[in-house]
């Protein structure tokens, strides 16, 4: 028998899914490991069809209650739920940095607070959701936002419950029920949040939570006909195939994918602040969507912003995530760090210079790395690596800014650090990206329209755009 009741560094988890408002198992299991020490975890239901249709079939059972369930009561379960990730945080953030291996001094600060924070704020949005009433000939036009139906909400692993309930909550809110599939690499997060709600009141069904590797499960949840929104955090390849599968149904979509963002120092910039925000990007180990990694720097100012960057970049300390210490933790999973180990080897093949890093520390721990001597059409310069990972790149002049900026597949942000807010403006307006950062980076107010340009999405999430998505816009139109 598979003990499906685990202890994560004295926490206990549930590994089963959460379908109906009960816990139900698969015959197979899969093993989650963590990459702190490469110690294994515990075995997790491998789901198949067979738990993604019940997983529909109960969001759909569920969804007409929760649907007519008036604002203020959806509003006061979702403050609830906030209420109790606020009272797990402690445990939340060991679990998930047990699980992905992201710092829990960020976990317990910045992350876990915001996974609250995310059930707040689209509880009071909803609250004040409204769209005024107006006229055609004396006829009055009135905007409802009806809840869509069924959710599939289908995340990553490299920052697990805040991407999940970033969707999460706004779906609830909205009215509709969900389907979470958290990451095969970071599955244990989803399913607290399962026992979360329910302690919080939300009633069976409205969430559920199935595990298994996305290959296996995830054709079944995307396809099936009951499924009416389905919004996916993760690569470009996988929503190319989720994308497919929705078609048959036209099921709308949103997609947040990935990035290769860059970093523009004009030589009018304060330049501790871009060196500080340049070694920013080796936060998570970088492996974080928005992260920009591409550093272009103006040429008057590269060699002290090189010089500072890399007095930066090696004083700080990789280790154990656990740590207060510790700045830089390890990469997910082997896979992952074999796939950016052949970005870099291939890079400083062709000719690229490392000036910091280069190569791979202990154990899942990749060195922050700094390349320089690439290629505008080089593989370094053009995909996104997802790991420590940053090139260097010089420019001489705005236009040559812009271009290399703009030089790519993706459009998910750009950071400007620069002394001059007309150069800002200019800049700005002509870049290419769903988030530009000026003179700062990762500030994120949830009222902003969230997302990428490009292959680097489809659609908006956040404030009004989520219930936008979320939602089925309906005008009634009533004669005088
Ligand atoms: P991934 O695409 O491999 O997996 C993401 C999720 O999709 C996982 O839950 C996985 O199980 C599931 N999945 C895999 N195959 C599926 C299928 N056929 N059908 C349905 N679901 C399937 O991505 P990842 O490696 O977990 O995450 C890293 C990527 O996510 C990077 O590209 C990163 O830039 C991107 N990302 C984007 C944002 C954003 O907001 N734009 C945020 C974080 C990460």
């Amino acid at each position: 028998m598979t003990e499906h009741r685990i202890t994560v560094a004295g926490v206990a988890v549930d590994t089963r899914h959460w379908i109906g408002g009960e816990r139900v198992a698969s015959a197979d299991t899969f093993t989650d490991v963590s990459p702190i020490d490469g110690s294994t975890i515990g075995e997790i239901a491998r789901g198949t069809a067979t738990e993604a249709a019940a997983a529909v079939a109960a969001a759909k059972a569920a969804f007409p209650a929760w649907a007519a369930t008036p604002r203020a009561p959806r509003a006061r379960i979702l403050h609830a739920v906030a209420d109790g990730v606020e009272k797990r945080l402690e445990e939340l953030a060991i679990v998930e940095t047990t699980d992905n291996g992201a710092l829990l001094r960020s976990h317990r600060r910045g992350v876990m607070p915001r996974v609250a924070h995310n059930f707040r704020f689209f509880a009071d949005w909803l609250l004040k959701l409204d769209h005024e009433d107006f006229e055609t000939r004396g006829h009055t036009n009135h905007v409802s936002w009806d809840p869509a139906g069924p959710s599939v909400l289908i995340t990553p692993w490299n920052a697990p419950l805040m991407l999940a309930t970033w969707k999460v909550a706004p779906a609830l809110a909205a009215g509709n029920t969900v389907v979470l599939k958290p990451a095969e690499w970071s599955p244990l997060t989803a399913s607290l949040l399962a026992d979360i709600a329910a302690e919080a009141g939300l009633p069976a069904g409205v969430l559920n939570v199935v595990q298994g590797y996305g290959a296996e499960i995830g054709d079944a949840l995307t396809s099936n006909p009951d499924v009416r929104r389905i919004s996916f955090t993760g690569s470009v390849p996988t929503a190319r195939r989720i994308a497919e599968s929705a078609a048959a149904n036209l099921t709308p979509l949103s997609l947040e994918l990935g990035g290769k963002s860059p970093l523009l120092v004009f030589a009018d910039a304060d330049l501790d602040l871009a060196v500080d925000l340049a070694v920013e990007q080796y936060d998570n180990a970088g492996q974080v969507c928005l992260a920009a990694t591409r550093l272009l720097v103006e040429e008057s100012v590269a060699e002290e912003f090189t010089r500072r960057f890399v007095d930066k970049a090696t004083a700080l300390k990789q280790g154990d995530p656990r740590d207060e210490a510790t700045d830089i933790g390890p990469t997910i999973h082997s896979r992952q760090l074999e796939k950016i180990d052949g970005f870099v080897q291939r890079a400083l093949a062709s000719g690229a210079r490392a000036l910091v890093g280069g190569h791979r520390g202990d154990g899942q721990y990749y060195a922050p790395t700094l390349l320089t001597d690439v290629r505008q059409d080089s593989e370094i310069v053009q995909e996104e690596v997802f790991g420590p990972v940053l090139t260097l790149q010089t420019f001489t002049d705005e236009d040559e800014a812009i271009r290399l900026a703009n030089d790519t597949r993706f459009g998910l942000a750009a950071t400007v650090a620069t002394g001059s807010r007309e150069r800002a403006d200019r800049v700005t307006a002509r870049l290419v990206a769903g988030t530009v950062w000026v003179n700062c980076f990762f500030v994120r107010d949830l009222q902003a329209p969230f997302g990428g340009s490009r292959l680097s999405g489809v659609g908006r999430e956040g404030g009004t755009w989520s219930f936008d998505f979320y939602c089925d816009l309906k005008n009634t139109v009533t004669a005088p």
